[in-house]
């Protein structure tokens, strides 16, 4: 298999190809096909496996596929969310994502805690596609009304299992109860305890289940 085989927009395969990426590692090459038919996934995979491309990719290309011509920040509501438990993580999917998105119009921000909200404010006011962010820090922008979750049609939940370890249960609950119920939602974790699978089982809807 090769990434030129997923029918991905040449925008896409554009940055692909600058990032040196031909060929899909094992967990892109079961996972992309699956969430570009609109499967829910639970994917069991570590850091390292290219997971990160995994679900960005086929998240890029449905958006693209249901893109809005228009360049009004109320015609750029957020579609895509991704959480991630440490601001780390949210920074190194983001400049994936960023890099991914650097040929198309979608436009991708990052939300953490610990520093100053007002840039991060503007970014989301200025209208945005894609949200990589920390359950906390968008709580807050949720709060302050910088940020609105209703028309979030993809919910990626990475590293589910630190997530719980971390405590933020409470908050990915009340996040999903601020999302559409019709949406396509992707989790990866590295174990799979009882805890995560009542997660997954709350919230995955009939999920396509991938190992690598
Ligand atoms: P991840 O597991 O998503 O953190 O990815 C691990 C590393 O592999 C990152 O540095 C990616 O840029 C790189 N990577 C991901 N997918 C591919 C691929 N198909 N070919 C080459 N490198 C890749």
């Amino acid at each position: 298999v090769r990434f030129a085989d997923f029918g991905l927009s040449p925008d896409i395969q554009r940055a692909l190809t600058e990032q040196g990426y031909t060929h899909p590692t094992p967990i892109q090459a079961q996972a992309i096909p699956v969430v570009l038919q609109g499967r829910d996934v639970m994917g069991a995979a570590q850091t390292g496996t290219g997971k990160t491309a995994s679900f960005s990719l086929p998240i890029i290309q449905l958006l693209l596929a249901h893109a809005n011509s228009s360049m009004s920040p109320a015609r750029h509501p957020v579609r895509a969310l991704v959480l991630t438990p440490t601001r780390e993580l949210a920074v190194q999917v983001a400049d994936n994502v960023k890099a991914y998105c650097k040929h198309t119009p979608l436009r991708s921000t990052v939300v953490f805690g610990g520093m100053d909200m007002k840039p991060q404010t503007a970014a989301l006011r200025s209208g945005i596609e894609i949200v990589i962010a920390t359950p906390g820090r968008l709580l807050d922008h949720v709060e302050q009304k910088t940020v609105s979750l209703g028309q979030v049609q993809m919910l990626v939940m990475d590293e589910a299992d630190r997530m719980l370890d971390m405590g933020f249960l409470p908050d990915l609950q009340r996040i999903i109860n601020l999302l559409p119920k019709q949406r396509q939602n992707l989790m990866f974790s590295a174990t799979f305890s009882p805890e995560i699978k009542k997660l997954a089982n709350s919230f995955l809807n009939n999920p396509v289940s991938i190992e690598v």
